[in-house]
């Protein structure tokens, strides 16, 4: 078997162009720009690279960009003043900060302090709580982006069995969640599970979010299942240069029966899915009904 690759860069350009039609639906019908700020704290490469491509994203959606550079020496007190500023402003309809931050800012603090309403990442306590009591909430970018991707394969994951692999609260739990609220069966693993590829090799899908190069071996891959792989990792490639895999060996596709790449699979989602959740929390806050995607 040779498994289907799914192209997630294909499926998140069809979902940003839905998003930008209803943005323009949203602007004509109620005069509404949905508007998000990113705030950047520092000179994280990555991160730039990431809040770069984030900004492109919105405008092409044709929402509102607010960006918000600081310097590295940012103490928490100014951007807690800002973050107030930003809940406060009604241009700005969903708030950013990327992680990680400086050590001197409590990011728990930072993430607690965005308006639950504006909170486009999913992470305010408020939003995990309503995600697992099963209310409507902003949820997760790239969770949202691996459930979206399983329901391009699957019409309904219904009684499926779910494995995940890894229990952040960025990735792993709030999938799980997800999943659990599609009624797929979902067992999360972790680095204490014992027997890890017997756990695997009971999923119909598998969301491998644990952040080690090639660590999801063939041989734990029930045959034919569909397989979403998170993970992003920079190892050494030919020549001296690096390259970025997945937390799934490239031998996976002999077995599954369906597969994201890495690059290209869940990571392109996961900035649809910032840009859909912005366009939903100007929506909520508006009082409109959920936009139709
Ligand atoms: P974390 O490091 O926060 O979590 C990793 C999880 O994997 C933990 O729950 C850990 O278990 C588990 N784990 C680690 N080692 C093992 C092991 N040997 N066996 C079983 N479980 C193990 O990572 P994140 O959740 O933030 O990210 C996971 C991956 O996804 C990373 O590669 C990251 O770069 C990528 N990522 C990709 C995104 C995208 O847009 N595509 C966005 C966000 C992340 P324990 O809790 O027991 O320590």
């Amino acid at each position: 078997m040779t498994a289907r690759i799914i192209d997630g860069k294909a499926e998140a350009a069809v979902l940003r162009g839905k998003i930008a039609a209803a943005v323009a639906q949203l602007k004509a019908a109620h005069g509404v720009t949905p508007g998000l700020a990113v705030v950047l704290v520092g000179q994280n490469p990555a991160s730039e690279v990431y809040v770069k491509s984030k900004s492109k994203a919105v405008v092409e959606a044709g929402m509102r960009p607010f960006d918000h550079k600081l310097p590295e020496t940012t103490s928490e007190t100014d951007l807690l003043a800002l973050i107030a500023k930003l809940n406060a402003d009604s241009a700005v309809n969903g708030v950013l900060v990327q992680l990680p931050l400086p050590p001197q800012i409590d990011s728990a603090k930072v993430i607690a302090a965005i308006d639950p309403n504006k909170d486009v990442d999913g992470f305010h306590p408020v939003n995990v709580g309503r995600l697992s009591s099963g209310l409507p909430s902003l949820v997760p970018c790239t969770p949202f982006g691996c459930v979206l991707l399983a329901k391009t394969v699957h019409s309904s994951l219904a009684g499926m069995e779910a494995v995940v692999v890894g229990r952040s609260n960025i990735v792993g739990k709030p999938v799980a969640q997800l999943l659990l609220a599609e009624n797929a069966t979902v067992t999360i693993a972790h680095s204490r599970t014992k027997d890890l590829p017997s756990v695997c090799r009971r999923a119909d899908i598998l969301v491998a979010a644990i952040g080690k190069p090639e660590m999801v071996q063939p041989d734990w891959i029930k045959p034919g299942a569909t397989v979403i792989d998170v993970g992003i990792n920079r190892v050494a490639g030919e020549g001296g240069k690096s390259k970025i895999v997945g937390d799934v060996s490239a031998n996976a596709a002999q077995v599954a029966g369906v597969l994201t790449p890495v690059p290209g699979g869940v990571g392109p989602m996961t900035i649809a899915c910032l840009i859909l959740n912005t366009l939903r929390a100007a929506c909520m806050q508006r009082g409109l009904p959920e936009p139709k995607i």
